[in-house]
């Protein structure tokens, strides 16, 4: 059997052993002569799973009690409406930092519902820095600032959060939930589609602070109020079941191989390094981000001529090393090396680079 190295931006790499796992399970699923995937979503089997995920992401991520954590679908996206509808509810207002096309979706999103505004953009340099804000930028009376944490398509990541005040915070997560540990208790509110580093597409986590939840405007509809799945454990409707069980055996193995989310940013970080290290000594290759506001996640490259990234994506492709095209409005190449790439993909992907560089002098 031959698995590629995959550095796609998402869906995106699952850990061996829970891939493993997931096969052995398919047919059978601990004694109940069925598959997760043919499970009633009101069974005692699935109701330990569902529960189960919930308490692997509350000890995983050290959620504190006054949050609730959902299981929705719709994916990130989803939440762009969703926040707004939910949170932008005592002023109608909202601050949005604009660091790339997710935050800038979400804002076109919550422009549909209130007086939601960019506070601050890196639009002006095509999204490659973190934009520097302090508290005196949000309007007193805002409903909530709106931050992407990590960018997928650009590579940025806040290192430091912004200093909001009393207003809270919410942020989208979803290319870099469980990556490292994150202090909850600093958000209002948190949100991923897991398809990136949490599980297969079809699942997205929330977590919100309770007293954030029950005052969504008039015209929300039903399914996009937190309150429905938040009084109904996530069980209000069919939950994406399987993308669930997923998320549980990837919490799972956090927990127990790698060892918690200090371990897997460590893993992570030296990763991130490898590769960075080399971009930054290479004369052919060159990362795109500023170096103080790098992702570990994502991490866009050029070689700053369009014909020769393209003869690299190619050749790569062809070596084992896929998904290495960078986004459709950027260009160039992007390593998505989530916290399933192991540190040999990227080992052999910098070998790879630098035989490519020495060739194509
Ligand atoms: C992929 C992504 C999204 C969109 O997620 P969907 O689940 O496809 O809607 C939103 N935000 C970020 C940061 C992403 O990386």
């Amino acid at each position: 059997m031959a698995r590629v190295y995959n550095f796609s931006a998402g869906p995106s790499m699952l850990p061996e052993s829970v891939l493993k796992k997931a096969a052995e399970e398919m047919l059978d699923y601990q004694g109940t002569g069925q598959s997760v995937m043919e499970m009633s979503h009101r069974s005692k089997a699935y109701d330990k799973i569902i529960k189960d995920a919930e308490a692997l992401l509350r000890e995983v991520m050290n959620i504190p009690d006054n949050y609730k954590v959902l299981f929705l679908q719709g994916g990130g996206s989803t939440q762009f409406a969703m926040v707004a509808l939910n949170l932008m509810n005592k002023n109608n207002k909202a601050d949005y930092i604009v660091t790339g096309q997710w935050a800038k979706k979400a804002l076109a999103e919550a422009q549909r519902y209130g007086d939601a505004v960019a506070v601050a953009s890196s639009a002006d340099k095509t999204f490659t820095y973190i934009p520097k804000t302090d508290r005196s930028m949000f309007r007193e009376d805002a409903d909530y600032v709106y931050i992407c944490l990590n960018n997928t398509i650009y590579g940025t990541v806040y290192h430091e959060l912004p200093d909001t005040g009393d207003i809270p915070l919410v942020a989208d997560i979803s290319s870099c939930i469980v990556s490292e540990p994150l202090d909850v208790s600093k958000f209002g509110l948190l949100f991923a589609g897991a398809q990136k580093n949490m599980s297969g597409a079809g699942v997205t986590i929330v977590i919100v602070r309770e007293d954030l939840i029950g005052n969504a405007m008039d015209i929300t509809p039903t399914m996009l109020n937190y309150k429905t799945h938040a009084d109904a454990d996530s069980l209000y409707n069919t939950p994406p079941c399987y993308a669930i069980y997923v998320a549980k055996l990837v919490l799972e193995w956090i927990k127990n191989e790698v060892g918690g989310l200090d371990k897997m940013k460590e893993r992570n970080e030296k990763k991130a390094k490898l590769l960075y290290d080399f971009l930054d000594s290479s004369e052919l290759f060159k990362g795109t981000v500023v170096p103080e506001d790098r992702s570990l996640m994502n991490v866009p490259f050029v070689t700053g001529d369009a014909d020769l990234d393209a003869k690299f994506v190619k050749e790569s492709t062809e070596a084992g090393f896929v998904n290495l095209k960078g986004h459709r409005t950027v260009g160039g190449m992007r390593a998505s090396i989530y916290n399933a790439m192991p540190y040999e993909g990227v080992e052999k992907l910098v070998e790879f680079m630098k035989d490519f560089e020495a060739k194509n002098k």
